[in-house]
């Protein structure tokens, strides 16, 4: 009697003891193994979002480096002006205008000649770099003052190409997150009766009535 009733216990205890292990164990390993996958998932989503948004804002590159828009800290910008050139000759490029403007006298704000403009971008869609940007441009008379202004190669609208206006974004949207949004966007025919630029820049920027940057 007393063997069986051993037996039987130590069956129990076999029993218990199989079952007591193998509990803990599955909730150990779901433990274990849940949260990194979960943990992984919810990481991964995010590099992805960056990446995605990170891909959609074109890198610029200026001499064949990155190049990162830094807001001039000797002056306060407020508007962006876009301007197209005055040819749609290829081989009118920047050393051209640069060479038109300093024949035609214009100034730095320390009187140098200069090109008028900040930044050209060829039909290539190279970014290449004008005027300093601690100087005002000179490129919309009479609203110079607090402004950058961005010139793209091109007179005829459909010379211009896609190349051009993802460069012109990216910049633009690089431009407007280095003042916080608080800079508006314009074309150099909204101070000027001139038709600069030509092309469709309210479409290209999505620029909202008061030119605000919707790309
Ligand atoms: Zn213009």
């Amino acid at each position: 009697m007393r063997a069986i009733f051993s037996s039987l216990l130590a069956f129990l205890r076999q029993l218990f003891n199989t079952g007591k292990a193998s509990a803990p164990q599955e909730q150990e390993q779901e433990k274990v193994i849940a949260p990194p996958i979960f943990t992984e998932t919810k990481e991964s989503i995010k590099p992805i979002i960056e990446h995605t948004t990170a891909s959609v804002q074109k890198v610029l590159i200026v001499n064949n480096q990155p190049y990162t828009f830094a807001a001039p800290t000797t002056r306060d910008v407020s508007r962006v002006f876009i301007h197209c050139t005055a040819s749609s000759n290829p081989k009118y490029d920047l050393a051209s205008v640069k060479r038109d403007h300093t024949n035609l006298g214009y100034k730095r704000d320390d009187g140098v000649l200069d090109v008028a403009y900040h930044f050209f971008i060829t039909f290539a869609g190279e970014l290449q770099l004008g005027r300093k940007l601690w100087s005002n441009p000179d490129a919309q008379k009479g609203h110079n003052t607090g402004t950058i202004a961005i010139c793209l190669q091109g007179l005829v609208v459909k010379d211009f190409t896609s190349a051009q206006m993802e460069t012109l974004t990216a910049l633009c949207q690089q431009i407007n997150e280095a003042y916080g949004g608080s800079v508006t966007f314009h074309g150099h025919n909204e101070v000027s009766n001139r038709g600069c630029p030509v092309f469709d820049y309210r479409a290209a920027l999505k620029l909202d009535s008061k030119g605000n940057l919707g790309v």
